[in-house]
């Protein structure tokens, strides 16, 4: 069983609630949406086998937080990453999924062995896809069976609609789960501001926890 990888390296954590936290970060190739503001265009990967990958994952010696599984979206390989995290599970490592929440299904097959959930939310005025709430409703019930926050990129053409729906809907599944707030790295920031401190302002008065935070990497350059 091989699975498509475009890249695996060290770094530290540029956004989310684990900020600077150093991680391994496995990159995947591929994904099932197509995002206006995508910033992962991927065009290389080589094919690992589980036993490859925790080969080279075990070349890492320095102390690491966990094991970012991140993509494009790592769910699209869900029969590989069970084999994969039951070896780096075996080592004692910490397991970090990136995904965009949709693919409940295959979140469902592998939650026993993840510890964190880092789940976007696709705004439909964000992302000029869709309407994927269907989706990440039933994503988040599996997800908030663990440790689990949310993240949404906010850009100029975000409509306030949809960040009552996912208050609402964070409220109604998993109310602990904080909300992050991310500025569309390619807008002008200063134009983001005001909306960026009026959505987290409506969250936190309608109960969720909201914090903005933006992509460190690319401010600090780093991958
Ligand atoms: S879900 Fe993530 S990787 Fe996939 S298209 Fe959207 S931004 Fe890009």
């Amino acid at each position: 069983m091989k699975a498509r990888i475009a890249e695996v390296f060290d770094s530290i954590q540029g956004e989310g609630l684990y900020l600077g936290e150093k991680q391994i970060f496995v990159r995947f190739f591929n994904c099932n949406l197509s995002c206006s503001y995508c910033d992962t265009k991927l065009d290389r990967f080589t094919e690992y086998e589980p036993r490859e990958l925790f080969e080279e994952i075990k070349l890492y010696r320095d102390k690491f937080h966990s094991i970012s599984f991140t993509g494009g979206e790592p769910l699209l390989y869900a029969d590989f990453l069970r084999e994969i995290l039951k070896l780096t599970g075996g080592r004692g490592h910490r397991h970090y999924l990136e995904t965009n929440g949709t693919l409940f299904f295959e979140l469902e097959r592998l939650i026993d062995r993840i510890d964190i959930i880092a789940m976007d939310l696709k705004f439909p005025s964000s992302t000029g896809m869709g309407n994927l709430w269907h989706l990440h409703k039933k994503f988040l019930k599996v997800a908030a069976k663990k440790e689990v926050f949310l993240k949404a990129i906010i850009c100029q053409a975000t409509h306030e609609e949809d960040l009552k729906q996912a208050v609402g809907m964070i409220k109604e599944i998993s109310p602990a789960s904080v909300l992050v707030l991310q500025p569309n790295s390619y807008e002008n920031q200063a134009v983001l501001r005001d909306k960026l401190c009026k959505f987290k302002e409506l969250a936190n008065q309608a109960g969720v926890t909201t914090c903005v935070i933006p992509q460190i990497h690319k401010i600090m350059g780093i991958r």
